[in-house]
């Protein structure tokens, strides 16, 4: 079976590993070869998915896993192997968080994530490209390479945690971690062809997590189908003291939340009784036609399995770019000023006086984009501009939240649509215009400054064959939903099990 295995989820892995068809040196030996062959960094027809890999560390927890088992421990993921997005910190692997403000910096913990996944049984197979700090939409703003899009390599793959995407897309990596500030998970999900879930605010920890904007950022998970984001989610999920916005909620069976049968379903109508709400805001003239085609089938689909499809509105759909580009850059500013070249971070050699060293230090380190947004966050702070843009947001961020519990309260239990207006554009073609990618993250961010879980399914194929995701967003801490909705569609279709060439 070993020419098969990169095309086995974590769920089969798990049993192939039970069963002992499989050894996890075995199974992260074929993924390490599978790896170097196919993405080899730099270069046209290279997947720029890994930023750093390091065979003898990922062997190294594979052999342990083997052992764990050997000494009678089980669990469905020990020795399953996934890769993290490098903007979890790692003890074995370098983090760089796609800057070369970090380059070559180590950290001296694991990410509480990380460390979760580790006592599950997961194997790192390496760390993730993705933009730099996680700002981006694209993987371009990676400072070392971008990643493509495994459908189409002269495509971008999404971001920011391209690298997760591609990685999973492209059977590099079964499963991966990513982050999710303003979409980061579900658009390069979406992009990919691949299933996404960013839980929450607070299910997971941040702690370990390079900070971008912290009353957003969230893990989360990318992976080939719900059933394996559960499994991953399980494990990585819960209270942490070391985060002061973790959620204190006991610890969450998402496996067993989405297969457990809701009142009134059947086997054939599993989502029996379920009001499926479809924003007005998110349908506009705008969306791309072969998205809107794709959506529909899917809407379909959903249908068939028993969902009421309703019409709802969040009337500041529009609002939440220009609030989302106020508090995310303003937070990322403040967050940021630690990279100085004293405490952390990339120091100019040679330098003058202190003031210079900064300066220095943090033009040659920190790339363009992050560069506009701490010139933007820092402007919306300072005084003078404090109530007119960053107070501003942060009061119609609560109407957009409140737009959500208006509908959940009276006319639906979940929100689809499009993750994004259209499919994959090219590498290079929106380079000019930072803009545009930010209006691309419309359908994202809602949910994001709501604090909602959201996922990204996928449903369909548009233009040039290209992958397109369904957005579902539930109530707060409703995953366990919107996995079961997710899991009901994908025993219903096939779009999931779909791979580039
Ligand atoms: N594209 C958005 C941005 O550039 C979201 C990024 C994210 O979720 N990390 O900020």
């Amino acid at each position: 079976m070993s020419t098969e295995l990169h095309d086995l989820g974590v769920a089969a892995l798990g049993q192939a590993l039970a069963s002992r068809q499989v050894s996890a040196t075995e199974l992260a030996g074929a993924l390490l070869a599978r790896q170097a062959a196919l993405d080899s960094q730099c270069g046209p027809s290279s997947l720029g998915a890994y930023l750093a890999v390091d065979a003898e560390a990922t062997l190294a927890q594979a052999r342990r896993a083997d052992q764990r088992r050997a000494d009678g421990e089980s669990g469905p993921l020990l020795g399953v192997p996934i890769a993290h997005k490098d903007i979890f910190v790692t003890r074995d692997w370098p983090t760089t968080a796609g800057s070369k403000m970090l380059a070559g910096y180590r950290s001296p913990f694991d990410a509480t994530v990380v460390e979760r996944l580790a006592a599950a049984g997961t194997v790192t197979l390496g760390k993730l490209n993705c933009d730099e700090f996680a700002m981006g939409s694209s993987n371009e703003h990676s400072a070392f390479f971008p990643a493509r899009n495994p459908w189409d390599l002269s495509r971008i793959p999404g971001g920011s945690s391209g690298g997760s995407a591609v990685a999973v897309a492209a059977r590099l990596a079964p499963a991966a971690t990513g982050t999710d500030t303003g979409g980061s998970i579900r658009q390069p999900a979406a992009f990919c062809g691949i299933t996404g879930i960013k839980p929450t605010y607070g299910v997971c920890s941040r702690y370990g997590m390079v900070a971008f904007a912290s009353s957003l950022d969230q893990a989360g998970v990318m992976a080939r189908s719900a059933e394996d984001c559960a499994l991953l989610l399980g494990a990585m999920s819960g209270f942490d003291e070391r985060d002061a916005t973790s959620a204190e909620r006991p610890p969450q069976d998402y496996r067993a939340q989405m297969l457990a049968p809701r009142d009134g379903a059947s086997a054939s109508r599993p989502l029996a009784g379920l009001r499926i709400g479809l924003p007005a805001e998110f349908f506009p003239p705008a969306l791309a036609a072969d998205v809107n085609g794709a959506l529909r089938g899917a809407l379909a689909a959903l249908e068939k399995l028993g969902a009421t499809l309703v019409d709802v509105s969040l009337p500041r759909t529009a609002l939440a770019i220009p609030v989302y580009y106020v508090i995310a850059p303003a937070e990322a500013s403040s967050n940021l000023s630690r990279f100085d070249g004293v405490r952390y971070g990339h120091r100019a050699e040679p330098h003058g006086d202190l003031m210079d060293l900064y300066k220095k230090s943090r033009s040659e380190g920190f790339g363009p984009e992050v560069q506009r947004r701490i010139v933007i966050g820092t402007y919306v702070l300072s005084h003078g501009y404090y109530d007119a843009y960053y107070l501003q947001a942060q009061k119609l961020r609560r109407m957009i939240a409140d737009d959500f519990s208006r509908c959940f309260a009276e006319r639906c239990d979940v929100i689809a649509g499009p993750v994004a207006p259209s499919v994959a554009w090219k590498i290079g073609e929106r380079s000019d215009d930072p803009v545009q990618d930010y209006l691309a993250d419309i359908f994202t961010l809602p949910a994001s400054l709501a604090g909602l879980p959201g996922m990204s399914v996928p449903a369909g194929f548009g233009e040039a064959g290209l992958p397109v995701g369904l957005q579902l967003i539930g109530r707060h801490f409703a995953e366990g939903q919107l996995l079961h909705v997710a899991h009901a569609l994908q025993q219903a279709t096939d779009w999931h099990l779909r791979s580039p060439k």
